[in-house]
């Protein structure tokens, strides 16, 4: 998937427009009339002013007659009730003429929000997730409040920094299912999203399928998009894996994950990892290797007590 093609977009819309006139013409043939006589005045006043004018009118005469064709083509287009703007190329922007910049380097607020749209779309985050908000981020059921307003503020900076394309320490956190690790993630997403940068959002369970699939590809010597996309979460800005867990992991996909790690590391690109693993935990289902390179370069954000789901359940 890519951003829309805008010159086979435009295209198709100058296209329309020629039809229409064709036929609007064809319909009323008058119309198509006052048009030709219209362009032959405008050529004639051109002459006119280089004192080569062919009909013997004045420039005043022409003004005039060109108004008096204005005037009667209105007529015709009230009496039909045809659209003002039939003559128009109907862009989707008339401030771009669906271009997408207003000058050369300097982007259409269509294109943008058209950008922020597909950023979005191509991030992973399900629909629910977008309305997963700093602002959203309640610290209601949260036993230590102080504690996780500064976690919050923590990810809020981050989110920042990375929005800004400025270095960031990249982040785990670690808490037990239902603490709100999820909602954080989706935060940061959005915030990085709408300061204009990409982020890929993936369940570490997503990930790890990917790696087995590219290896099934990569075995068969294939290319495919799922090679691709694999090798655009080397690059992409942000790249946030939520919920690494208890998975059984081959040699295989341990040595991709950290193969992912450190090209991140050498292209200073952050991430985001969760876990409901303790430290503990993951020390016994992942490889050492790997958990030195995460621990070695990540802030440790700990969320920590009851489930906030089920508290929130409770209170419903
Ligand atoms: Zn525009």
């Amino acid at each position: 998937m890519s951003l829309s093609d805008r010159s086979s977009k435009r295209q198709n819309k100058i296209a329309e427009w020629e039809t229409r006139i064709q036929l609007l013409h064809t319909k009323y043939p008058r119309l198509e009339e006052i048009s030709q006589l219209f362009a032959q005045m405008a050529i004639e006043l051109a002459m006119v002013e280089l004192g080569k004018g062919k009909t013997g009118m004045g420039r005043e005469e022409l003004i005039k007659a060109q108004e008096a064709l204005q005037a009667e083509k209105q007529d015709i287009m009230k009496k039909h009730k045809l659209p003002e703007n039939i003559y128009d190329i109907w862009w989707d922007c008339e401030i771009c003429r669906d271009t997408g910049f207003v000058e050369a380097g300097r982007k259409c607020d269509c294109r943008r929000s058209e950008e922020v749209k597909w950023r979005w779309q191509m991030s992973g985050l399900s629909p629910e997730q977008k309305l997963q908000t700093f602002e959203s981020f309640s610290l209601e059921y949260y036993p230590e409040k102080e504690k996780y307003r500064v976690v919050v503020h923590k990810c809020m900076s981050f989110a920042e920094k990375v929005g800004k394309g400025q270095p960031a320490e990249n982040i785990l956190i670690c808490g037990p299912v239902g603490t709100g690790k999820t909602h954080i993630c989706s935060a940061i997403a959005n915030g990085v999203l709408q300061a204009g940068k990409a982020v890929v959002y993936l369940k570490s369970g997503v990930l790890l399928d990917l790696i087995r699939q590219a290896k099934y590809y990569k075995d068969k010597n294939e290319q495919n998009e799922n090679n691709q996309f694999m090798e655009s979460l080397y690059r992409v800005p942000l790249l946030i894996v939520d919920d690494l867990g208890t998975e059984n992991l081959t040699d295989f996909a341990q040595e991709q994950l950290l193969l992912l790690i450190d090209e991140r590391i050498n292209y200073r690109l952050p991430w985001v990892i969760s876990t409901n693993l303790s430290l503990n935990e993951m020390d016994t289902h992942y490889e050492l290797r790997l958990i030195d390179r995460i621990m070695g370069t990540s802030k440790v954000l700990r969320f920590s007590g009851e489930s906030i789901r089920q508290l929130k359940k409770m209170h419903k």
